[in-house]
């Protein structure tokens, strides 16, 4: 589901479990294969809060993906999805056992961390259209409910409306966020590359409704499609309509093409429909690079027009501290300001210290109120401005500096 030109597992530890599965059942449906597996577990806990989704931790139902996105780099081989991506799909038939007693409080020697519930996977959406017999995605939202965590979900699916109003429950008890990935705003498009999903104009159709009932709703612009749907335009375009849906931030990444199974699906597609394209995609994608990231000129180039479309509309370009506030401790807060930071002051194209502080400041073991000027000082990437928007996130909750950048 999510491109970035960071390594996915390190960006989002997104990465499937890779606990044993059996196999039980196999079924055709609508030519379809389906699986039905048994998993050893369900619930995939983050090192620590993830910045672009403010996750602490992955429930992936099942595995593969009959959306079958052209550029899904859910293909790739390092995922280990079995049979044809896109036709194949295996189904976790005892997740909510599973999750049942891992979500119960009572069984965990510590509590839950910070941060949000992800119902989600690498390699797979919630709401594929097999979620309508299996309901693992509506009975986890049930859990998620009895047991009080805040939910977030990332479709392309409209599906999602069925689970609306408990979503809302969860929203009142404790915070939902509902976000939808796209590649732009443009129906045709959309068909070509991502043949099995709702049309963008549905997905924004949704989130209007959402948004009435009062969810907070992104979008993840993820990814823009080389020389498709990476021109000024059609960006301003998402970014316009998804501010008229209501849409609270959009997050951009552009699109990874990493060797293998997952290059090549899409070569082929391209050589299908827009083999004009294929000098341009070989002179951005050298096969050397292991995450299958365009060369950096090309990245800046297409971050560059969304940093310039983002901030005209006036739409966050993460999710604002404001959500994350209430949730998170003071040294989790004054890590995540600065991961987002990091990204904004570096979408300008400017040299920055402070995702090096932040990873300084997530591996400290005493709260970082607790700190002195001088073990500060002491640390990778903190010199005196970042110490004074530590001391001032610590002191307020805020920074500002950080607000006017967002
Ligand atoms: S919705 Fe598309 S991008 Fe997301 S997991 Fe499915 S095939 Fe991949």
């Amino acid at each position: 589901m999510f491109f970035c030109r960071k390594e996915p597992e390190l960006v989002f530890g997104y990465s499937e479990d890779r606990s044993v599965h059996l196999q039980r059942n196999t079924a055709t449906i609508n030519s379809k294969m389906i699986r039905e597996i048994i998993a050893k577990s369900i619930l995939r806990r983050h090192k620590r809060i993830d910045s672009w989704f403010l996750s602490s931790y992955a429930i992936n139902l099942y595995r593969g993906c009959t959306h079958n996105c052209v550029y899904c780099d859910g293909r790739d081989e390092k995922y280990q999805v079995e049979g044809e991506f896109g036709r194949d799909i295996a189904i976790k038939t005892n997740a909510l056992e599973l999750l049942d007693k891992e979500l119960d409080p009572k069984r965990k020697r510590k509590p839950f961390d910070n941060g949000f519930f992800m119902v989600c996977g690498g390699v797979s959406d919630s709401y594929q259209p097999f979620e309508k017999k299996y309901r693992l995605s509506r009975n986890t939202l049930e859990l998620l409910f009895k047991y009080g965590h805040p939910v977030h979900m990332l479709t392309k699916s409209t599906l999602i409306e069925r689970d609306l109003e408990l979503l809302q429950r969860i929203n009142m008890q404790n915070k939902a966020i509902v976000s939808f990935s796209f590649s732009s705003v443009d129906d045709k498009i959309s068909k070509l590359v991502e043949p099995g999903v709702s049309s963008p104009s549905q997905r924004l159709a949704t989130i209007k409704k959402f948004k009435e009932a009062g969810i907070m709703c992104g979008i993840y612009l993820m990814p823009v499609i080389p020389f498709v749907t990476d021109t000024y335009e059609m960006i301003d375009q998402t970014v316009a309509k998804a501010k008229g849906a209501g849409a609270d931030f959009v997050i951009f990444s552009g699109m990874t093409l990493k060797k293998g199974r997952q290059k090549a699906h899409y070569m082929k597609f391209l050589n299908q429909y827009f083999p004009e394209l294929i000098p341009r995609y070989v002179q951005i994608y050298p096969d050397g690079n292991p995450w299958g990231a365009p060369k950096s000129d090309y990245a800046f180039s297409i971050e560059k027009i969304f940093d310039n479309v983002a901030t005209n509309h006036g739409m966050p370009k993460r999710i604002p501290s404001t959500v994350f506030r209430p949730f998170v401790s003071r040294s989790e807060l004054v890590t995540l300001i600065l991961e987002q930071l990091d990204y904004l002051v570096k979408l300008k194209g400017k040299k920055s210290p402070y995702g090096h502080a932040a990873y300084s400041l997530s591996n400290i073991d005493k709260p970082i109120e607790t700190l002195s000027t001088g073990e500060l000082h002491d640390m990778r990437g903190i010199g005196p401005v970042t110490a004074k928007f530590i001391r001032e996130i610590i002191e307020t909750g805020r920074c500002r500096f950080y607000e006017n950048m967002l």
